[in-house]
């Protein structure tokens, strides 16, 4: 066994897993409240708490560990292994240790990740992306995160902030996004996004099933509702993934031509919509692109689900351990 523990730091919830990267099996995985009003001091301490319980209670050792992987939902400086914003968590957390604060209370090598990279990771190394040397991932949740890996390299950037495809700008003219650009696909794709397409339609008073399965409560509709009324034969809500999975499209053409990947994976709750999600992308990608073999190219849905980011953050602490004087973040 290669045993090593990867973390979730979510907004709603901590959660660790013991993973055997030998096998890519998630042996055990507890879940404790992130409770992020208490602040990051208390969330850390909990932290620890879950990853040394979580060990003890599967029945391992601490010294049977190799290492620790987080994986963090907002930017961070991998250098100095801090903590620089969390759009999603109160207090942002600014230049907080992360790193070296878990790894004093737990005594374990411990590194840090971006989520969405990290399910970028585990998805490449474990999941649908197996088996090509360049993959990019769409994670389509809250927001619109995103990875590549490039010649079977996570590729990181300047300090880890590359690989952020919710954040490329689809229309020059659209509305503000929540990182200040505007007219980023995250605008347009998002679960959010896809929301409030929904309920606008219900507002408008178009002849949608959207409002029915809801029983007219607007703060029922989600995105799993306008894909269930999508696949019920609601051509409202058929045309508003169409139009999500168009702008999708767009910046996969974008990541096609920039990157030419083998296979682009879509994570993240929103892909559970499934086709509706990705014909559009396939139609549009190869409607837009020429200069390369689209015909080639996999669009595929994540198959780990919600251990894709437990398992990539773990893959990705046992990297950085077996090459710690390659001077590559
Ligand atoms: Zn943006």
């Amino acid at each position: 066994m290669d045993l090593f523990v990867g973390v979730d730091l979510g907004g709603t919830n901590l959660r660790a897993g013991i993973v055997d990267l030998e096998t890519g099996q998630v042996l055990a995985l507890e879940s404790v409240p992130t409770l992020a009003r208490e602040g990051h001091e208390a969330v850390m301490r909990r932290m620890a708490d879950l990853i040394l319980g979580t060990i003890a209670s599967a029945g391992f050792k601490k010294s049977e560990i190799k290492g620790v992987g987080i994986g963090v939902p907002g930017v961070l400086d991998l250098e100095k292994g801090l903590v620089l914003f969390l759009p999603n968590l109160p207090g942002t957390w600014p230049n907080v240790p992360l790193q070296e604060t878990i790894a004093g209370l737990i005594d374990l090598p411990v590194f840090l990740l971006n989520d969405a990279r990290a399910i970028t990771y585990g998805e490449w190394r474990f999941g649908a992306g197996r088996g090509v040397d360049t993959m990019a991932c769409f994670a389509i949740g809250t927001g619109v995160g995103g990875g590549l890996v490039i010649n079977r390299q996570l590729h990181l950037g300047i300090g880890g902030t590359g690989g952020e495809l919710g954040h490329q700008t689809i229309d020059a003219n659209g509305p503000q996004c929540g990182c200040g650009n505007h007219g980023c696909l995250e605008v347009y794709a998002s679960g959010p996004a896809i929301t409030a397409m929904g309920v606008k339609a219900v507002i408008q008073g178009f002849t949608t099933l959207i409002g029915e399965l809801v029983d007219y409560d607007l703060n029922r509709i989600t995105p799993q509702v306008i894909a269930e009324a999508a696949r019920q034969g609601d051509t409202i809500a058929q045309d508003i993934y169409t139009l999500a999975g168009t702008y999708i499209g767009i910046a996969t053409a974008n990541i096609l031509v920039t990157v030419g990947p083998r296979k682009v994976v879509i994570a993240g709750g929103v892909s559970a919509a499934g086709d509706l999600l990705l014909d559009p992308i396939r139609h549009t990608i190869r409607q837009r692109v020429t200069i390369m073999p689209v015909e080639t190219v996999k669009v595929v849905l994540a198959s780990l689900n919600s251990n894709a980011g437990v398992l990539g953050v773990a893959y990705w602490a046992s990297q950085k351990l077996r090459q710690p004087l390659v001077e590559s973040l």
